[in-house]
């Protein structure tokens, strides 16, 4: 099968990977528009969920992945005029040019042809494929091409964000809310590597247009944060990748959602066909398992109408509920100001129970882990789990290891 990826992100490599994996015999080729190397974003966030999936599908790179993964063990909440309080949770951040690395290298090492700065402008110039898949991102021009046919849908959400970078290593993975004259602002940070930290901030846009966001250069936008969370930030610098463009990061969420996921032999997969708000951090994740299932259905061996169909079936599925989540939790944030009365607890409680899902024993293990006793234990018993965890994927994986690809249901 001859099978063309646009779109060299996560979901492309990985699923150009799995594809040569499991037979190769197919000639998979990865057109990506950046060079080699070259990415947007910062740091995202995974947990054990994902790491079992990556261990099952392909224990080499999920090794990989594994070996270079910052590991963070607790959410620390920080807000004016409260004392800082702690969320019970572990999980796992890396770059996104690193998990670019890594599965761009193992993609060219299992035999795809991924090729760099290739660009596809006009989609009527793909060389022909038995399978085209559109993974070229929120904004794929595939997509946009046959708008009507995939039914596809943007919603833009209300809130102010901005990605940024700080060489500031957060100790953990750390909400911060700064009350201004304008507002309340804040931001999601949690250090990926040794030397960075990712550094989301988001706003009502009426706090942002009354501090002039809008107006201010890159520079002037980040140094304007800095000096609002200069007690988070111990003097270090935010830093704007779009400084380098000429532009500035500032952007609305865009929710894309698509009726229908296949056209002939084209398939969306990935942020093209579904976007999730990074209040929950996920979008990578299930960009990844978009991947898997499209491996499975291909690697089924039936006609790729009823393979497409499969696979359009099985994610939509095991997303819906993700994707009420995501909904939830950035809802909360764009209700933020009203919960800011709140004591500093109950504060923490209701950010982490954004989803309105926990049970009342939750808040009480809540209250009682805020002292270092508890709390201390707490950490103690989730970092026990994540390295039993760990070495229990480390077993299975060299079963995994043996099979070409699983077929999961
Ligand atoms: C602020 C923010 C924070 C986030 N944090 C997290 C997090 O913590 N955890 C998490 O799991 N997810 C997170 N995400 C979501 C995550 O980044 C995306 O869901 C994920 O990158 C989707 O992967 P993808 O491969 O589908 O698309 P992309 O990563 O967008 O990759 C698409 C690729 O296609 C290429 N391309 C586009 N058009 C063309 C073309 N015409 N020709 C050739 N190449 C083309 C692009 O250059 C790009 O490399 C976050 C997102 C945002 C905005």
């Amino acid at each position: 099968m001859r099978i063309t990826c646009v779109g060299g992100g996560p979901a492309g490599l990985y699923f150009a990977t799995l594809a040569k994996l499991a037979n190769p015999e197919h000639e998979v080729t990865v057109l990506e528009r950046n060079p080699s190397g070259v990415t947007w974003g910062w740091g995202v966030v995974f947990w054990d969920d994902l790491l079992d999936d990556l261990f099952t599908y392909d224990p080499v790179s999920a090794q990989r992945i594994w070996d270079a993964a910052y590991k963070w063990d607790e959410y620390e909440v920080r807000a004016t005029g409260k004392p800082d309080t702690h969320l019970a949770g572990y999980g796992f951040s890396m770059g996104r040019h690193r998990l670019l690395e890594i599965l761009g290298e193992r993609a060219a090492e299992v035999g795809v042809r991924v090729s760099y700065s290739d660009e596809l402008t006009d989609p009527a110039d793909l060389p022909p494929a038995d399978l085209i898949v559109a993974c070229d991102g929120a904004r794929s021009r595939i997509r946009e091409q046959h708008a009507e046919h995939f039914g596809a849908e943007v919603e833009i959400a209300r809130n102010k964000y901005i990605w940024l970078g700080t060489p500031k290593v957060f100790d953990t993975f750390t909400f911060g809310f700064e009350k201004t004259e304008a507002g309340w602002v804040w931001f999601h940070a949690y250090p990926f590597n040794g030397t960075t930290s990712t550094f989301i901030v988001e706003c009502t846009p009426a706090t942002w247009a009354a501090l002039e966001f809008g107006s201010l250069s890159a520079e002037a936008g980040c140094a304007r944060l800095q000096s609002i969370f200069a007690a988070h930030l111990d003097g270090s610098p935010l830093v704007d990748h779009r400084a380098e463009v000429g532009g500035t990061g500032w952007l609305n969420f865009r929710r894309v959602t698509a009726q229908r996921w296949d056209h002939g032999n084209v398939v969306l997969m990935g942020d093209s066909a579904h976007t999730t708000h990074f209040a929950i951090g996920s979008g990578t994740k299930l960009a990844l398992q978009d991947a898997m299932a499209l491996a499975d259905a291909i690697a089924a061996g039936d006609d790729l109408p009823v393979a497409l169909e499969r696979y359009e079936h099985r994610r939509k599925a095991a997303l819906a509920p993700l994707q009420r989540a995501a909904r939830a939790s950035s809802a909360w944030f764009e209700r933020m100001p009203e919960y800011a009365e709140l004591p500093a607890r109950r504060f923490s409680y209701a950010l982490s129970n954004r989803r309105g899902e926990y049970p009342t024993w939750r808040y009480l293990l809540h209250l009682s882990t805020q002292s270092t006793i508890p709390r201390a234990l707490l950490r103690w018993t989730l970092s026990a789990r994540r390295s039993s965890r760990a070495r229990r994927r480390e077993t299975t994986d060299s079963v995994a290891a043996a099979r070409a690809i699983p077929h999961t249901a």
